[in-house]
């Protein structure tokens, strides 16, 4: 079902465009079905494990990139769209001197924020991304378990940690719902950048992106969510903070998930403020459809898309007992 007869002028589906209407602010709506379409910066970051920021500005500046600093990430940069291949080219991307990451995919680990010397599980880690970048706030130091249970995709991350050399990191090839039961009460910090109908990631430009997306598909990420969910916060330590996101807009994805944890583990968890530094954030759902939420779920943030990022979904929970 397409749109044309709606308001704005999109192809995306008109059921999830209903939906947008439903979740988003409707002052920001237009934007957001705009952002749809637009060609966005590419964005880095410096990996620290084997660079400096300086080195990589000058080396890139010196092959004539267009670099713009991210003023709210130090060593995060972009480049104008038509600079992507050329940056995806480049010596230093092929030596995993710099990583080419979405901006608000990078927002997870800096809420998570794990420290040198803990204990840290990413429980859904491939490509790699986020893994990397906590290596680097770890500086290589303490554990950082990473899961994946796509072979595939699990081979993918062990070679993009070994790019980046990331030394620090243990690697699985498993499925995230048995680790809680397998290793229970054990990591300080756990990050479930859990698999979703990556509504986000919508091209407007290219309808393979939305050509398996249904209330069906949503309903069966949300299942497996939930369940990953659960496994993550029995791998966390009393005490433990964890972030839970996803890359989609649907709430069954994203406040529904958490909410069903909150009513499983009732004051054993509970859910934190989360600041970012960007004003396209708006707070979590506390209704949707029939749907009540716990009000705690205010606290989550959704990134709202613009010409800059995707959209994104953070909720951040400690465990208590
Ligand atoms: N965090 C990654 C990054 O920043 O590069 C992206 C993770 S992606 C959103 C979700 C990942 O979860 C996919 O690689 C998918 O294959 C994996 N996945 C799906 N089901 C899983 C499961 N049951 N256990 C562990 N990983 C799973």
């Amino acid at each position: 079902m397409q749109s044309a007869a709606y308001p704005f002028a999109t192809p995306l589906p008109l059921l999830f465009v209903k939906r947008l209407q439903a979740i988003l602010p409707t002052a920001s709506l237009e934007d957001s079905l705009q952002s749809f379409s637009c060609s966005r910066p590419t964005s880095f970051r410096v990996n620290t494990l084997k660079t400096t920021e300086p080195a990589v500005v000058t080396a890139l500046r010196a092959e004539g990139f267009s670099l713009r600093r991210i003023e709210w990430r130090s060593g995060t940069y972009c480049v104008p769209p038509d600079q992507r291949r050329a940056l995806t080219e480049s010596r230093l991307f092929g030596e995993g001197l710099i990583y080419v990451q979405d901006l608000s995919s990078m927002l997870a680990p800096m809420v998570l924020a794990p420290k040198p010397g803990e204990r840290v599980l990413d429980l859904a880690a491939a490509p790699g991304g986020k893994t990397l970048q906590m290596a680097a706030m770890m500086e290589n130091r303490g554990e950082l378990s990473a899961v994946e249970s796509v072979r595939g995709r699990f081979f993918r991350l062990k070679a993009n940690l070994k790019r980046g050399g990331a030394t620090m990191v243990r690697t699985y090839l498993k499925d995230g719902r048995s680790v809680g039961a397998k290793v229970p009460d054990r990591f300080d910090r756990v990050l479930l950048d859990a698999p979703c109908a990556s509504e986000a990631r919508f091209d407007a430009n290219d309808p393979e992106s939305w050509s398996h997306w249904n209330l069906k598909k949503v309903q069966e990420s949300a299942r497996k969510q939930r369940r990953l969910l659960d496994s993550a916060i029995r791998s966390l330590r009393p005490g433990g903070t964890l972030v839970y996101c996803t890359c989609s807009f649907s709430p069954e994805e994203n406040e529904q998930a958490v909410d069903s944890q909150l009513r499983r583990y009732g004051d054993a968890v509970a859910v934190t403020p989360i600041e970012l530094p960007l004003s396209n954030v708006q707070p979590g759902l506390l209704q949707w459809g029939r749907h009540s939420y716990n009000e705690q779920l205010r606290h989550a943030v959704r990134v709202l898309p613009n010409a800059e990022m995707r959209g994104f979904f953070l909720c951040r929970l400690i465990r208590h007992h």
